[in-house]
């Protein structure tokens, strides 16, 4: 799986505001979440980006097969993260 994740509810200098809007840790002024991502992006971690985590083809994968999980799901607080694909520092 891909790494690229190009708008800002992907990066992990976003902070939600409300289902549409969020700020960002780095530059000022609200942001639009899905709108593109500018050159400072780097992948919050999220469950799709993790080894263990496979699609079922539907809106909701699993962990290692075995565990639901959404793949939108922020996992920087999972102690078994780990990137499919590590990005680039
Ligand atoms: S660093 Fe760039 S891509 Fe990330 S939230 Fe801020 S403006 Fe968006």
């Amino acid at each position: 799986m891909s790494v690229k994740a190009p708008c800002h509810q992907d990066c992990r200098e976003y902070i939600q505001v409300d289902v549409f809007r969020g700020m960002c840790r780095v530059k000022e002024g609200y942001l639009v979440s899905d709108a593109g991502a500018c050159e400072l992006f780097f992948p919050e971690k999220k469950c799709r980006l993790c080894s263990s985590y496979r699609d079922s083809g539907g809106e909701l994968g699993t962990c290692g097969g075995k565990t639901p999980a959404y793949p939108g799901m922020i996992a920087k607080t999972c102690e078994n993260f780990e990137w499919e694909v590590p990005p680039d520092e």
